[in-house]
C-alpha cells in the first residue's frame, strides 16, 4: 500500500482476502484489477473478494476477522454488510492481562510550539473568555451579552482570541445525586478548565437551578466569579447584562496580558476523532494520524483516543497495549460499562455503523473499530480517563466516550485537549469554537471537493504518492503551527462551530 504509483485495490494486511476498491469511480464490471476479474460494480471504498468464499469463511481485513461469509462469495465479487455475519465481540472477562512493561519510546527532542503558559503548567493554544452556564435556562442571555461583548469589549483586548458561551442543556430537573450524574457535572465543571481558557472562570447561573455553581468550583482556578440572574440586586434585563459585562471586562484585562511563549511539544494535549469515516479512514487518515499521534508521544506529549463503541471490537488489540494491568483493567471496566449501558436502552453495538459510513465500505462495527483504532497509533496505552474527568498522564490516553462526534469533543475538551484532530471520510463540517480542530479527509475526492473545508488531506495515500510517515510527519507539523496560533484551522476561518453536548447517562426529573 506505500509503495508509490497509482493503486487500484488496497489489501491491508498479506491475509486480507478482501482488498479495498481505491480508484475514484469505483471499479466496473469485467475490469481486471491485480489478475482479478471484477464479478460486479464495485464502488469505491468497497470491498472486492480476492479468493472464493464458502459460507462459514472468514472475511479478513486488517488482518483480523471482520466477518463470516453468509453466502458463498466468488473471487471478484463485492463483499457488502448483507454477505457477512457480525462476529462476537471479544469476550471482556477471557482477555489475559499484560505484564507491566517499562516505557522503551525512543524520545523525539527539539520540537516547540508558540502557546499561552497557565498557572497550573497546562498550555493554551488560544487565549479564550470562556463563559460557563451552571444552567440552560440562562442560554439566551449568554447569547446575547456574548455578541456585545464581541462588538463592544473585545477590539480593546487584541491579545484575546474569543469569547465563548459553555452552553449545554443540564443544570435544571436533574436528578442530582443519582450516580451516573457525575458525569455531566464534572463535564461542566472540567470544561471550564480547559487550558484555552487560561485558568479565568466566569459562571452564569440562574439561581434555582439543582446544579449549583459552587459544584463547579475547583482548586485549579485562578479566578472565580459567579453571577445569578435571579439576584435581586438586578432590576430588568439591561442590569443584568450590563453586570455580565463588568465581570467580563474584569476578566479580559486579564487575559490580555498573557503572551504566547515558546513550549515544548510535551505541552501538546491532542485529541484525535473520526466522524462520518469510510474505508479509507483505516488506510489513510487514521494511520497517518497515529503516526503523528506517536511522534507526540515520543516528544513527551499527551494524545487522547476515544469513542467506545470504536475500540469495543478491537479491544483484544488494546489491552496488550496498556503499561500496568491496572489501567487494563480500567479499560475493560469501561467497555463493560458501555455495553451495559447500551443495554439497558435496549441497543448493541450493532447500532454503530451509520448509513453513511456503510455507502463510505465499511460493512459492520468491526470493519469500522478495526480502522479506527489505528489513529491512536503504536504508542502504550498509559491511563484510561472515564467520562468528564482531567487526564492525569502525559502519553497516551484512552478517554472514554461516545462516538457521537460532538459529544466526543466535548469529554475530550473536559479532559483538557488543547488541539483537535479529526479524521473523515465522508465529510462534516465539524468544529469547536474554544478549540483548534484540524480536519483531515481519508479521501482526496473529499480532500478536493471541500478544498476550503478540510485542513490535511490524507487521500495521497491510497493513490501510492505519499507513505503514511510522510503523512505523519506532515500532519505532525501542522498540528504544530495550528498550535502557536500561525496557521487557522478551516473551522476558525470559517466561523463554523458546534455546541457543546454533554454525555448524560442519568435521570432527569
Ligand atoms: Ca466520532
Amino acid at each position: 500500500m506505500a509503495t508509490k504509483g497509482k493503486n487500484t485495490i488496497i489489501q491491508t494486511t498479506p491475509n486480507d482476502n478482501v482488498g479495498i476498491v481505491a480508484n475514484v469511480n469505483g471499479l466496473e464490471k469485467g475490469m481486471e484489477v491485480n489478475g482479478i476479474t471484477a464479478k460486479d460494480a464495485i464502488p469505491m471504498g468497497h470491498k472486492m473478494a480476492l479468493c472464493d468464499l464458502e459460507i462459514g469463511d472468514k472475511v479478513i481485513r486488517y488482518g483480523q476477522t471482520i466477518g463470516y461469509a453468509k453466502t458463498k462469495i466468488g473471487k471478484g465479487e463485492w463483499v457488502d454488510a448483507l454477505k457477512m455475519d457480525l462476529p462476537q465481540p471479544p469476550d471482556l472477562d477471557s482477555i489475559p492481562m499484560p505484564q507491566p512493561k517499562r516505557n522503551t519510546i525512543e524520545p523525539l527532542e527539539g520540537y516547540t510550539f508558540q502557546g499561552f503558559r497557565n498557572t497550573d503548567g497546562s498550555v493554551g493554544t488560544k487565549n479564550v473568555l470562556g463563559i460557563t452556564t451552571s444552567v440552560q435556562c440562562v442560554a439566551g442571555m449568554t447569547d446575547f451579552v456574548v455578541k456585545k461583548i464581541k462588538a463592544e469589549l473585545l477590539p480593546r483586548f487584541p491579545n484575546v482570541d474569543d469569547v465563548v458561551a459553555l452552553n449545554h442543556s443540564y443544570g435544571c430537573g436533574v436528578a442530582i445525586d443519582a450516580p451516573a450524574a457525575i458525569i455531566p457535572i464534572r463535564t461542566v465543571r472540567n470544561l471550564a478548565q480547559n487550558p484555552n481558557f487560561g485558568g479565568e472562570l466566569m459562571i452564569i447561573g440562574l439561581g434555582c437551578e439543582k446544579l449549583q455553581p459552587n459544584r463547579l468550583l475547583n482548586d485549579s482556578v485562578t479566578d472565580a466569579s459567579i453571577l445569578f440572574l435571579q439576584d435581586e440586586a438586578f432590576t430588568g434585563f439591561s442590569e443584568m447584562v450590563e453586570g455580565i459585562m463588568q465581570i467580563a471586562e474584569r476578566h479580559l484585562h486579564k487575559l490580555n496580558a498573557r503572551q504566547r511563549t515558546t513550549c515544548p511539544a510535551s505541552d501538546l494535549v491532542v485529541g484525535m476523532q473520526c466522524g462520518g469515516s469510510d474505508a479509507f479512514s483505516g488506510i489513510t487518515g487514521n494511520p497517518a494520524s497515529g503516526f503523528a499521534a506517536d511522534l507526540i508521544v515520543r516528544a513527551g506529549g499527551t494524545v487522547f483516543f476515544s469513542e467506545v463503541t470504536e475500540v469495543r471490537d478491537a479491544v483484544h488489540l488494546l489491552v496488550p497495549r496498556t503499561t500496568d494491568p491496572s489501567v487494563a483493567q480500567a479499560l475493560l471496566n469501561e467497555m463493560a460499562w458501555y455495553d451495559h449501558y447500551l443495554a439497558q436502552g435496549s441497543a448493541d453495538r450493532s447500532a454503530n455503523p451509520t448509513p453513511g459510513n456503510k455507502r463510505g465500505g465499511l460493512s459492520n462495527v468491526v470493519e469500522k473499530a478495526l480502522g479506527s483504532i489505528a489513529k491512536s497509533g503504536t504508542s502504550p496505552i498509559v491511563d484510561v480517563v472515564a467520562p468528564g474527568d482531567k487526564v492525569r498522564r502525559k502519553g497516551l490516553n484512552f478517554v472514554a466516550t461516545p462516538a457521537s462526534d460532538f459529544v466526543c469533543g466535548t469529554l475530550q475538551m473536559a479532559a483538557g485537549m488543547n488541539i483537535h484532530v479529526f479524521i473523515t471520510g465522508r465529510g462534516t463540517p465539524y468544529g469547536l469554537a474554544a478549540v483548534p480542530v484540524v480536519k483531515v479527509s481519508s479521501n482526496s475526492k473529499l480532500g478536493n471537493r471541500w478544498f476550503d473545508l478540510i485542513d490535511f488531506d490524507a487521500g495521497p495515500i491510497a493513490e501510492g504518492t505519499k507513505t503514511i510517515e510522510e503523512a505523519g510527519w506532515d500532519l505532525f507539523h501542522l498540528i504544530l503551527e495550528v498550535a502557536s496560533g500561525k496557521r487557522k484551522v478551516a473551522a476558525d476561518t470559517l466561523g463554523i462551530h458546534n455546541d457543546l453536548v454533554l454525555f448524560n447517562p442519568a435521570p432527569l426529573t
